[in-house]
């Protein structure tokens, strides 16, 4: 588990306007310091891309967006295409987010699919499962989470599965200040880690995220969890200085 380097990647979600995000980057491109032996990024929305480019370039900050296509081109009207995030840098994709699969119906498979296609066009695919708070309240956590890995595991070769990076993200923790236990996240993420060495040993090494709800004030015993590496942050991700933090404690 120490071999593995610490994540922290911001989702912005559907916020940002061009003057907010650029205070937003400059502050994060002079508050790097704080981020020094971790893997950072922020996965923003698609039209912001070139300046969130030309902000963090030569900076330790990634990029990259927040769902990507499950093809390469073609009349797939609305759909932005993993080779088109090359074009402005970008090496991340959020892929499967619960926001995607509650309100645009995306399932399993799909979200496989759009896993492997960023892993062909040499993106970085960040999936996220989860499960509902009436799935945990019905005892139903492990079966559901499961059942989204298997689909990746089912899609995705062994080599292909070693290149992503899978975030646990429980549906009633996302957005609404209640954040999992230590212990909730940590039981789910050694079940997680479990199902991946059940398909190969090499799968050790996928960084498992974190994400609903992390602040800098729960941030650093979340990420002290053994099988905790790192986190995916909403709301925190657009404020500088939450976000800074954040990485600070990773
Ligand atoms: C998210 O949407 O990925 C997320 C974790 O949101 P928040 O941190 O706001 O709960």
């Amino acid at each position: 588990p120490g071999q593995r380097k610490k994540w922290v990647v911001g989702n912005w979600k559907m916020h940002g306007r061009l003057a907010d995000n650029e205070a937003l980057l400059r502050a994060l491109a002079s508050g790097a310091g704080a981020c020094s032996g971790i893997r950072v990024g922020v996965c923003v929305p698609t039209p912001y891309l070139a300046q969130v480019e030309a902000a963090l370039s030569g900076t330790p900050f990634a990029w990259g967006v927040q769902d990507v296509s499950a093809y390469t081109h073609g009349a797939y009207t609305g759909e932005v295409a993993a080779e088109m995030t090359l074009e402005f840098g970008a090496t991340l994709a959020i892929v499967g987010h619960s926001e995607r699969r509650a309100y645009h119906g995306e399932h399993s498979e799909l979200v496989a699919a759009k896993a492997q296609r960023a892993l062909q066009a040499g993106l970085t695919p960040i999936v996220c499962v989860g499960e509902t708070l009436e799935e945990r309240e019905s005892g139903a956590t492990q079966a559901v989470v499961g059942a989204q890995i298997d689909a990746l595991l089912a899609k995705l070769s062994v080599d292909e599965t070693a290149r992503v990076v899978i975030a646990y993200e429980p549906v009633w923790a996302i957005g609404t200040g209640r954040t999992a236990t230590t212990d909730q996240a940590q039981e789910v993420h050694a079940f997680l880690r479990a199902r991946l060495l059940g398909k190969h040993a090499v799968l050790a090494s996928v960084p498992l995220l974190y994400g609903g709800s992390v602040k800098p004030e729960n941030a650093a015993a979340l990420f002290s969890q053994a099988d905790i590496d790192g986190g995916l942050i909403g709301g925190a991700s657009l404020k500088s200085q939450d976000f800074l933090a954040i990485c600070a404690a990773a």
